[in-house]
């Protein structure tokens, strides 16, 4: 039988950081890896779900501000579902997100920031999705022009990409809801 792992903590410093932005339950963390057996994108991963708790809780700052799973993560529970100690590392995730823009460490190999950003744009902009700008503001941000473009001819035909979209009423509202949650995330988005 293997002998249970002696736990220690970074006190205060970054680990203190990461407890109160993400308001999860770290510290509880057994190191079973139930969270990791059930993620469903733990397979290509740079760090897995357990490693992020455990780099957390050694104040590990750069290798979690600099983490590509932070941006991969789907927020889809499993985790949490699994977990013994409720360890909730979608919070987790969702606070590194914020404090990795804040400090500028946001990773270069991941495109998911720049689909989040131009996301939420079109989204401000219009009060609706624009499939088929998104994808186009989306390729020539990430110069990625010509991946994906078989599937286009078919959503086209589908009509799952309409090439013109409406704006919702509202702009104003939209512009005081945007701001009050920058405010709130410290003026990270
Ligand atoms: S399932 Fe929970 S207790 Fe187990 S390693 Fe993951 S976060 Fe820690
Ligand atoms: S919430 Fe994130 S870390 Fe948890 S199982 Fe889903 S993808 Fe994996």
């Amino acid at each position: 039988m293997n002998a249970p792992a002696v736990t220690t903590f970074a006190s205060g410093g970054f680990f203190a950081e990461v407890l109160q932005e993400s308001q999860a339950n770290l510290s509880a963390c057994l190191q079973c890896k139930k969270c990791t057996s059930g993620c469903p994108v733990a397979g290509w991963a740079d760090i897995k779900p357990h490693a992020l708790v455990r780099l957390a809780q050694l104040g590990l700052k750069d290798e979690l501000l600099g983490s590509r799973m932070i941006w991969e993560c789907t927020s889809c529970q499993t985790c949490f579902t699994r977990c013994p100690q409720q360890v909730d590392i979608a919070s987790l995730n969702d606070a590194l997100r914020r404090m990795s823009r804040r400090a500028s460490q946001v990773n270069s190999k991941t495109t998911v920031p720049a689909f989040n950003d131009i996301f939420l744009r079109t989204v401000r902009k219009r009060g609706r999705m624009f499939e088929a700008g998104l994808m186009a503001s989306f390729k020539l941000r990430t110069m990625q022009l010509f991946s994906d473009m078989g599937k286009l001819p078919m959503m086209l035909w589908k009509g799952k990409m309409p090439l013109w979209s409406g704006k919702v009423k509202g702009r104003k509202e939209r512009e005081e809801l945007f701001r009050r949650a920058s405010d709130r995330n410290g003026g990270s988005s």
